[in-house]
Parts: C-alpha cells; structure tokens; sequence
C-alpha cells in the first residue's frame, strides 16, 4: 500500500471558505418534510429558484409534481441547448488510488487489479476513440500522487490535445498552481465530486488518505477556476447519504460557484450508489429512477445554464429518456477499466456500467428522438 504523510495534507492551498460556509449554513435546520404542495407549486413558478425553492423541488412532496417540472425543465433546456446533445468518453488511464472510501471499489485496501497506461498505450487509447469521431475526452486516474503524478497527468493531457478538442479531467484536487500548469498543458474541465455534503458521514467513509480532507475537495472547483479552468463539474454520490440533502448541497454550491465566477462554464453530473467489487447488495439509502429524474429536474430549475451529464451507470431507457430534456451530455462507448477501447483492459473497472452502447449506437438513438449529436462545441486557437 502506498504511504500517506503528514506532508501530503501540508501541501494542501488553503482558499477562502466563505463558499463551504454559506453552503453548509444552508443544510442547517433544512427539513424536507416540512414541505406542502403550495410550496412546490410556488417554485414551479419561480423565474429564478431561491434554496427555499430548490428544496421544495427536492423534498418529498415534489414527488407528485415530476411532470410539471419535466416540462419547466424541457422549456429550460431547449431555450439554453435547443436539441444539442454533447457526446464524449471517459477513460482511465490509471486505477491506483491512496483513499479508503468504504463506497468505492478502488478502495486502497481492496486487492484489485491495478495498472497504468504508458504514454504509447494512451497514444493507442486516443487514437482508437478519435476513430469513434469522439472529440471530447475525460481523463481519469484514481487518486494517487505518487503512481498517477502531476507531471504523468500532464503528459497525458498534452498527448490528448492532438486528438481531442475537449479535455476534460478527473483526478484528485489540486492547488491553484498545479491547475494552472494543467490547464496549460490543454486541460478544459475537472469534476471533483465532495460524494457527501454531510460532514459527519463524510468522516465515515472516508477512512484515510488525502480525501479525509473535506475542506480542501470542496474547494477544488474554485481553486481549478483560479488556475484558469474554463468549466467545473460538481456532483454528490446519490445514495451515500440522504440523497436530498446532498443534491440540495451540490446544486447550492454549483449557484455559489456560478455567482461568485460568472464566466465559468457549471456543469452537474449525477452518480448514484452502483455495485461494485466487494459490495453486490443494495444500500438503505438508494435512490430510484424516479428520485434521480427529480434530482435532475430541481438541478435544471435552479441552474437553466449548466451542463447535466448523464453517465451510464444508468440504464439505456433513463439515459434515452433525459437527453433533451434535461440532460445536455451523454458518455459513450463507455470502458471503466484501466484502457479497454484499443488494448486489453490493464486494471480492474470502478464501477459497472448499465449501457454499453458504442458511440455508433448512441449517435442513432440522438437522431431518432430528433435530438442534434455534437462532437465539438470548442474550438481551440
Ligand atoms: S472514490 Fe475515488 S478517491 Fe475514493 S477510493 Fe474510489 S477512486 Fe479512490
């Protein structure tokens, strides 16, 4: 097992924190089930959501009312997006990871499979994706500094460039600095998911490693957006905790995100509690189809301008339900082992995936439903 050191938790940037103080002010005393139906229908008809709004969107009583927001929602996306959808791909490059999340199977203490692409096997990755006509990549590692360094990353990301038009990384959070020096290299985006809101739970399942830090993951989108990051993606793991709270958490610290740094690009992605390696059962706390689509709908109320990804670890019925609806970004030809679209699979997947679907097959489900597929919506000088 790798070793953690005091070290790795000093070279932690510190940042202002007003953002995750007014975030987590927000939680306190908040009971859903305090909501009415009157409260529902007033957000419905808000021109813009206030936490008020937005938790009534998410509680209980908003359960009654999935149509009505599906149409708000649709209005709203098709004024922002039209009938756009953005299609990429995610790939690993790398499973290591430090952290020992309970949720997850890359847990440092699980005994999977681990690996690493060389630079020419992410050369041959690239190549076999840009093939697909894909033009939007997301790069993701595991959360290890020492196996998956800034410098390996940054290789990768610069590889990318010559393929891709869109880089987008997923990786463990870092300072200003090493996001600059990323963003340099061609990096468009980076998704830090906190997974829980509730900090006495994130302490639970976050048993050791760098990711014990809630602080420092919260504000890795902020500090990604001052190292000149054009986009930042936030999410929750639906199902970790009380999936309500948490989607209400991640979308206020989306609109704070949106309200303190106007010109970047926001966007939602949605995991939800999957199987994975050394756990098959089902959680006290899943959330279901119907829950995950009132998630959606809340986030597309409150931020009519940010990107919603739908990944597949949902089945291909949901995901063809909420493109154009609520969704703007679809993955495709998905592999979450390490590689696996040119070359045999070189470490274990994260998680399993509910639709296989090539980029061929997603392309005409998009156009069968009318929906415009977009490879590109960037262009880089
Ligand atoms: S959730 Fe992320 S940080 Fe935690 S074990 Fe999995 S890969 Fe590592």
């Amino acid at each position: 097992m790798q070793r953690i050191t005091k070290a790795d938790f000093d070279h932690m940037q510190r940042i202002d924190e007003e953002l995750m103080h007014r975030v987590l002010g927000e939680l306190e005393g908040l009971d859903f089930a305090s909501f009415t139906s009157r409260d529902v229908q007033a957000a419905l008809q808000a021109k813009e959501l206030s936490p008020v709004d937005f938790a009534a969107l998410l509680s209980p009583a908003a359960g009654a009312y999935l149509e009505p927001m599906a149409q708000k929602a649709k209005r709203l996306t098709q004024a922002q997006f039209g009938n756009a959808v953005c299609l990429y791909t995610p790939l690993y490059i790398a499973n290591y990871c430090v952290n020992e999340c309970v949720y997850c199977g890359f847990n440092c203490k699980n005994h999977i499979h681990r690996g690493k692409l060389s630079m020419d096997e992410i050369r041959r990755e690239y190549e076999a994706i840009a093939k697909t006509g894909l033009r939007e990549i997301l790069i993701l590692t595991g959360e290890s500094r020492s196996q998956s360094s800034l410098s390996y990353i940054g290789e990768a990301v610069s590889l990318a460039k010559e393929y891709f038009s869109t880089i987008g990384i997923e990786i463990y959070p870092l300072n200003v600095d090493e996001y600059a020096f990323l963003q340099q290299q061609g990096a468009d985006f980076v998704s830090v998911y906190q997974e829980t809101y509730d900090t006495h739970l994130y302490d639970q399942v976050h048993l050791s490693g760098p990711k014990c830090d809630f602080s420092y993951r919260f504000h890795a989108q902020e500090r990604a957006l001052l190292g000149g990051m054009r986009g930042v993606g936030v999410g929750a793991l639906l199902g970790l905790g009380d999936f309500r709270r948490d989607a209400f958490a991640a979308g206020l610290h989306a609109k704070f995100l949106q309200q303190k740094y106007p010109h970047a690009e926001i966007s939602f992605s949605v995991p939800r509690m999957r199987p994975y390696i050394n756990r098959t059962d089902h959680g006290p706390n899943d959330v279901h189809e119907p829950q995950l689509l009132q998630v959606m709908l809340a986030y597309r109320c409150l931020l009519p301008f940010a990107g919603l990804n739908i990944s597949t670890r949902e089945r291909a019925g949901f995901r063809d339900n909420v493109v154009g609806l609520v969704a703007t970004k679809i993955s495709a030809g998905v592999k979450t082992g390490v590689g696996g679209h040119e070359e045999q699979e070189k470490g274990d997947a994260q998680f399993e995936i509910s639709d296989p679907r090539s980029v061929r097959e997603i392309r005409e489900m998009l156009q069968s439903r009318g929906l415009q597929e977009v490879f590109t919506d960037y262009i880089r000088l």
